[in-house]
């Protein structure tokens, strides 16, 4: 059975996400060239703990027996997901995913985007386009009477009709007072039996897209999903909440703000500088 939310849990969901949404757009400033990927985490780590949080991917060892070691995971260009954050800087041109989850009163949100570091090439930018836009593509669909589906297909689409992979071996899912509950979000169309939406209903919606193929692997750390061709690839995320209206994003700021209206605002004053 999927949980429905009551008002009560959908403010406390909402709370953690505008939390974990502010503790994002701190580290916006800090991700440039030279950055080291610890000192990133630290950042997202302190602004969690400071306000009473705990840190939802800390420790988190996914029914397995290996523990994540950090706040966040921080993937650089053909990393997909999952990279764990060490004395690595990142560099310009280089595309790098930022994921973090929170818990706090009991209930958990998770999200995650890619930064543009630098001066990148139109390849990159184009992913970091198409994976937000496959993002909004997939929440414009989480509505009471559709199917998970949808939600799924539409994200395809819009990623495949840019000649992109999206990634299949990873995939998003229900969120609440757990991180990972079911069900599982896939990215793309997985099979004609598919979850009914409701209202009430949660999910972390995350696509991942590679420039290439969509076919993974995992390095030798144990945890980070690589594309197999290495080619470059985008991870944008938010935790949603299925309405009677408009699906509602979680993960946004305490003033309505989505944080990655914000980045987006951001790089295209930069260009526009240019
Ligand atoms: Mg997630």
């Amino acid at each position: 059975m999927i949980k429905l939310r009551s008002p009560r849990d959908i403010e406390k969901m909402r709370r953690a996400g505008a939390l974990l949404a502010k503790s994002f757009v701190k580290v916006f400033d800090h991700v440039s060239p030279g950055a080291v990927t610890q000192d990133l985490d630290s950042v997202i780590e302190e602004a969690i703990l400071q306000a009473g949080a705990i840190p939802a991917f800390k420790g988190y060892s996914g029914g397995g027996t290996k523990k994540f070691p950090a706040t966040t995971c921080i993937s650089v260009d053909e990393e997909i997901v999952h990279g764990i954050p060490s004395q690595r800087s990142i560099k310009d041109g280089q595309i790098v995913g930022i994921d973090a989850g929170l818990k706090l009163d009991g209930w958990f949100s998770d999200m995650a985007c890619s930064f543009l570091v630098g001066e990148v090439d139109k390849k990159r930018q184009k992913l970091w386009n198409i994976t937000r836009e496959a993002l909004y593509a997939g929440i414009e669909q989480a509505r009471p009477g559709n199917y998970l589906l949808d939600v799924s297909g539409a994200i395809q689409d819009h990623v495949e009709k840019s000649g992109f992979g999206i990634i299949r071996d990873l995939v998003g899912h229900g969120i609440g007072q757990e991180l990972h509950e079911e069900p599982q979000v896939p990215n793309y169309r997985q099979s004609m039996k598919s979850l009914k939406l409701r209202s009430g209903m949660t999910f972390a919606i995350e696509p991942m897209v590679s420039i290439g193929d969509w076919r993974i692997k995992t390095l030798r750390d144990g945890w980070t999903a690589i594309t197999r061709d290495r080619s470059p690839a985008g991870h944008f995320e938010h935790t949603v909440l299925v309405t009677d209206g408009e699906p509602l994003i979680l993960t946004r700021l305490e003033d309505g703000r989505d944080p990655w209206d914000v980045l987006g605002q951001m790089y295209s004053s930069l260009r526009s500088k240019e």
